[in-house]
């Protein structure tokens, strides 16, 4: 018997894999943070002599979540009903222009221990100071991608800057076992000059490491692009090099006409898809349906706690169904397993982790979640036969208070409900202590500036 060996077993375990293959009373083996065996418990147990097991009892175990673009920050609830123009230049833009690092660290950790507990194991976070993101990831125990919000243009100089992004690469990319990523960012194509352009795809391809940005999420935005360039955004991004890099993953994408969807199929792109984010600004409904059935891997993401208001990406999935609806006016357009596949395999290939990550198969990181099945949101439960709904009640029903264990790396994160890794009493505590020195700077340099802050560059 060895320590690096536990076996997980439950009264299903989703794989996730090509086949969305179910296991009922199934089990994992995990041996030093990798999936070392799946299937029945009683076969498990049997090619594994002596190995522990852990019996989760009325759980049911699937992939931990991948949620595809998010921001730390704690600007929850404190900007609302407001459209995204004026909710940038009032808010979010004066934010960045006075955070300080331990604040940024400070958020960074209530978000990840938040997604712990909501069952999502990895995170990519366009953050800023991400040396304090990469700190708490390291101790708290989440899978990143963090994603430097950088901003390379006179105009947007309080952001991140690419320097910054390239010693961030340097300190942290693939660490702790891969589990810490870097990827190359651009809070936006206009947030940067030509030059900057060109260095953020240098870089990329230079580190073999993706690249993430906002783009096409308001119809203002494509105005934008025209004026500007006399072309839609995916044609511009493509003029200028982005799809050259390893990986290109838009945020949101809700815009993109026929013709974009058709140029980028089969380009080295994805997308994260918002749609609590796009219903909350109004930005509009991406055509997910479309860039599926294009090749491009789509995953789900709850923006920011200010775009949101939550990290729940169990949520995330039943809007992003739900939303799937209305945008196609018919019940079908995408079924609990194709969204259940976007919140893990999906996601996890949008984020070129899907030979690491997203399902439950041998040799794949232990990255397990467990959700409990003896609640009245998953009452009934069918294991099988004619009213099987398993899957929907996993995307309709379960919320992520639901679940009950988390495990990352084959190392138990949350257990009971509770973060093991810890303090979260005193992650809270450490947010009302800073929060206050944040929305006083803002309110004072929103107070000297007027108000009169520029969006976007006309250059
Ligand atoms: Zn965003």
């Amino acid at each position: 018997m060895t320590d690096t060996k536990l076996i997980l077993a439950a009264d299903a375990l989703l794989t996730m894999d090509a086949d969305n293959r179910v296991v009922m009373d199934g089990a994992v083996l995990v041996d030093g943070g990798i999936i070392a065996a799946v299937g029945t418990l009683k076969d498990v147990v049997a090619n594994n002599p002596g190995v522990k097991t852990k019996h989760l009892r009325n759980t049911v175990l699937l992939p931990g979540l991948v949620n595809t673009h998010v921001h730390s920050g704690f600007l929850r609830g404190t900007a609302e009903y407001l459209p995204v123009w004026d909710w940038l230049t009032q808010h979010i833009n004066p934010m960045h222009r006075v955070l300080q690092p331990h604040e940024a660290e400070a958020a960074s950790w209530l978000c990840y221990a938040e997604s712990l507990l909501g069952g999502t194991t990895t995170i990519v976070d366009m953050w800023r100071y991400m040396d304090g993101s990469a700190k708490a990831a390291k101790e708290i125990g989440n899978r990143l991608v963090a994603v430097p919000y950088v901003g390379e243009h006179p105009d947007y100089n309080y952001f991140d800057t690419l320097d910054m992004n390239e010693a961030m690469i340097e300190t942290w990319h693939r660490k702790l076992d891969g589990r810490i990523n870097l990827w190359v960012g651009l809070e936006h194509p206009f947030y940067s000059d030509d030059a900057g352009h060109r260095r953020a795809i240098d870089m990329a391809k230079r580190y073999n490491t993706g690249f993430h940005t906002h783009c096409s999420e308001a119809r203002i935005e494509v105005d934008g692009f025209v004026k500007r360039y006399g072309k839609r955004p995916m044609f511009v991004l493509d003029d200028i090099g982005f799809f050259e890099t390893p990986l290109a993953m838009i945020a949101h994408a809700v815009w993109l006409d026929p013709d974009e969807i058709a140029m980028i199929s089969g380009k080295r792109v994805s997308v994260a898809h918002n749609p609590v984010s796009n219903m909350k600004l109004a930005s509009g409904i991406a055509n997910v349906r479309e860039l599926l059935d294009a090749g491009v891997p789509v995953g789900v993401g709850t923006d920011g706690e200010k775009e949101n208001n939550n990290f729940d990406m169990f949520e995330e999935m039943k809007v992003a169904s739900l939303l799937g609806k209305l945008r196609y006016d018919t019940v079908q357009p995408l079924d609990s397993w194709e969204v259940l596949r976007m919140g893990t395999i999906t996601g996890a290939r949008a984020i070129g982790l899907d030979h690491e990550i997203g399902s439950i198969e041998t040799g794949k990181r232990a990255d397990i979640i467990a959700v409990r099945a003896d609640t009245p949101r998953m009452t009934p439960f069918f294991r099988d036969g004619p009213y099987a709904n398993l899957h929907h009640n996993i995307v309709h029903a379960v919320r992520g208070s639901d679940v009950s264990l988390t495990m990352v790396d084959g190392k138990i994160l949350v257990e009971e409900g509770d973060l093991k890794t810890a303090d979260l009493k005193a992650i809270i505590a450490q947010v009302h202590k800073v929060a206050p020195g944040l929305f006083d700077r803002r309110a004072a340099f929103l107070a000297e500036s007027k108000g009169d802050m520029v969006q976007w560059t006309t250059s």
